[in-house]
């Protein structure tokens, strides 16, 4: 295994800096998990703190005051309130439908693949023909499924939090760039503004690469299982899956029915994120308001027997009725 150095300094080298001087410019169990998402994506990567980090730098790196982004509706919350918190430096943003193509004028296009929690896939294609520049926040997605980069983007994004972490004791994100000049752009504005990913995080993140594809596998096949006997469910109106990852969403009858079914889980914990071994399960409305249906639940789907899943939900469900 790489080794953990939590040095924030490196003595320069006959009389100049080298590689690693200064821990907030870069250093080595970084630059290692750097190299191996870069690997799997297929582009340069810059580590940050976390996915909202990532975002945060990546907007104030790369527009001007005045400029807008098209940001895909139903794309997880955060971002949309996050984008909000950035229109005081003059930063708009305005929202479309990202199965098609992206609003003339843009600046910037943010799509996510699939998105979080409505698993909507974006047109790749009409966005690559927009002359704005593409970032795909693909953390639902993983490079298991999509690399971006190979479809016109020109940024992939992940909350590593979430599939790349995969054990939720990880809190990171990662933007991977198709030129050097743009990674150029945001390691220059990173190192200024002290957005950095430390090392210990970033050491846990190469541990968890290892298994991402087996993973991910697991939770792809687990969930396939369970969308399918979710949608057979009388209790489900809806289900919302994109067919490969762990992440999906289901309507039950209204708000009541939604709480009785989170509070009622018992294998499955009742909490906020996704992409641990552990499913997850809780209504949306909580956060994201009207802007979800009121029966809406989202279910990250763990790495547990798919049997004993189910069983959990079933007797969950059962209680909404
Ligand atoms: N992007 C997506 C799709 C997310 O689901 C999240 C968090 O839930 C983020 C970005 C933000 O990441 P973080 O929580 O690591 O800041």
């Amino acid at each position: 295994m790489e080794p953990l150095d939590r040095s924030t300094i490196w003595p320069y080298e006959g009389g100049e800096p080298g590689p690693v001087y200064y821990q907030r410019y870069g250093h080595p169990t970084g630059l290692a998990a750097e190299r191996a998402v870069g690997e799997l994506e297929g582009g340069e990567t810059l580590l940050f703190p976390s996915g909202s980090g990532a975002i945060t730098t990546l907007v104030l790196a790369l527009l001007d005051p005045g400029q807008t982004i098209a940001l895909a509706e139903g794309a997880y919350y955060g971002t949309a309130v996050l984008f909000r918190a950035l229109e005081k430096w003059g930063v708009r943003h305005v929202e479309f439908d990202q199965t098609g193509p992206p609003p003339a004028g843009a600046d910037l296009v943010w799509l996510e693949a699939p998105s979080n929690p409505f698993l909507t896939m974006p047109d790749l294609e009409a966005a690559a023909a927009h002359p704005a520049r593409v970032v795909v926040d693909s953390t639902a997605a993983t490079p298991v499924y999509l690399r971006p980069l190979e479809h016109g983007a020109d940024f992939a994004l992940h909350s590593a939090t979430k599939y790349l972490g995969g054990h939720s004791d990880v809190l990171l994100g990662a933007v991977v760039c198709r030129s050097a000049d743009d990674a150029g752009r945001l390691r220059e504005f990173r190192g200024r503004s002290g957005i950095v990913a430390a090392p210990d995080p970033c050491w846990l993140l190469l541990r968890s690469l290892r298994t991402l594809r087996v993973r991910m596998e697991r939770h792809t096949a687990t969930a396939q299982d369970l969308a399918e006997k979710l949608r057979a469910h009388p209790a489900v109106e809806t289900v919302r899956y994109a067919g490969f990852g762990g992440l999906l969403s289901f309507d039950v009858a209204d708000a009541d029915a939604a709480r009785k079914v989170e509070t009622s889980v018992r294998l499955i914990a009742n909490a906020t994120s996704l992409g641990g071994t552990e499913s997850l399960l809780e209504s949306r409305s909580r956060w994201e308001g009207d802007r979800v249906p009121p029966g809406l639940l989202r279910l990250s789907v763990g790495l547990e027997d798919p049997d004993e899943l189910w069983a959990d939900l079933e007797q969950a469900l059962a209680r909404a009725r």
